[in-house]
């Protein structure tokens, strides 16, 4: 039998697919459209073509077919019955790419910022010079930082989860899991987790809120700082300080007045910058004031 006439060409030419009859047996024929890169109309021939680069734009889903695979997902070698390749698969680029964009819209679920995707240095607004030098460190510590802690503090309004949330956004736009918190609501949780039934789901979430790669954790006050909440506060962020995992945390009220331990370990000179940010609140502003774009 000639191997060569057994191919049955599809007569789709936007779907271009072929089948190969052996007595018997019909094998699929993945598809092999011409790759971009490549000057010719050959098919491809023995070869899985070069990964096509993947820009800024290409972080969404796409919408039109993939001009590798057609949408197959994957590639075959387009070689000889006898070749050792014959009918392997190879994942296309554009399957690692939803495979990356699963991955980042995982993250971002785990993350809690969902609902503060508008938080972002792009979206803050420095109305006062003093903002303007916050904002930039905040942004220094978020693109370089893959240790250290930033202590934000300040009065309501002022702008500290604003700038916390940026600093997540900045570290998950480098795939680097992250999670954001309230802190009552990080305790309300572990304290609904504390029943003898549950103790495995508690000390499970600790050490994930423990061991995240960036854990920020919000609205730290004083008035959730019962004898237990501190305790686990003092035990979570004691666990991150002696591995220098990079922490955000916001503060409510001056450091000076948290218990003796917290405060030692919010103040360690060695790996914790500490801004604090004296500005109006930003809810009190009007509108005009609110959105009039500022120098950056
Ligand atoms: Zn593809």
């Amino acid at each position: 039998m000639d191997l060569a006439s057994a191919w049955l060409p599809s007569t789709d030419d936007a779907n271009p697919r072929s089948y190969f009859y052996f007595p018997g047996l019909l094998f699929y024929h993945a598809p092999m459209p011409k790759h971009p890169h490549t000057t010719d109309d050959s098919r491809l021939k023995g070869q899985v073509p070069p990964e096509v680069p993947l820009g800024p734009g290409d972080e969404s889903p796409p919408t039109t077919p993939c001009p590798i695979c057609l949408d197959a997902g994957f590639l075959r070698f387009d070689v000889p019955f006898d070749d050792p390749r014959f009918g392997q698969l190879l994942p296309c680029s554009c399957t690692e790419q939803r495979r990356l964009n699963r991955r980042r819209e995982l993250l971002i679920d785990e993350s809690n910022l969902r609902p503060l995707r508008d938080c972002t240095f792009n979206d803050f607004n420095p109305h006062t010079p003093e903002l303007l030098i916050i904002l930039q460190q905040a942004r220094a510590y978020a693109r370089q930082s893959n240790e250290g802690w930033m202590i934000l503090s300040g009065p309501p309004g002022s702008g500290k989860t604003h700038l916390a949330a940026a600093i997540g956004h900045t570290f998950l736009e480098r795939d680097k899991p992250v999670i954001f918190t309230l802190a009552p609501d990080l305790l309300d949780k572990l304290q609904a987790m504390s029943g003898d039934d549950r103790l495995a789901k508690h000390y499970e979430y600790l050490r994930k809120i423990q061991s995240i790669q960036l854990l920020i954790l919000d609205a730290l006050g004083l008035e959730q700082q019962s004898p237990w909440g501190n305790d686990k506060i003092v035990q979570i962020l004691s666990y991150r300080s002696q591995r220098m995992l990079p922490t955000v945390v916001t503060l409510n009220n001056l450091l000076s007045s948290y218990p003796p331990h917290l405060r030692s370990l919010l103040s360690d000179t060695l790996f914790c910058s500490h801004l604090h940010i004296e500005a109006p609140d930003f809810r009190q502003l009007s509108l005009a004031q609110r959105f009039r774009r500022h120098p950056r």
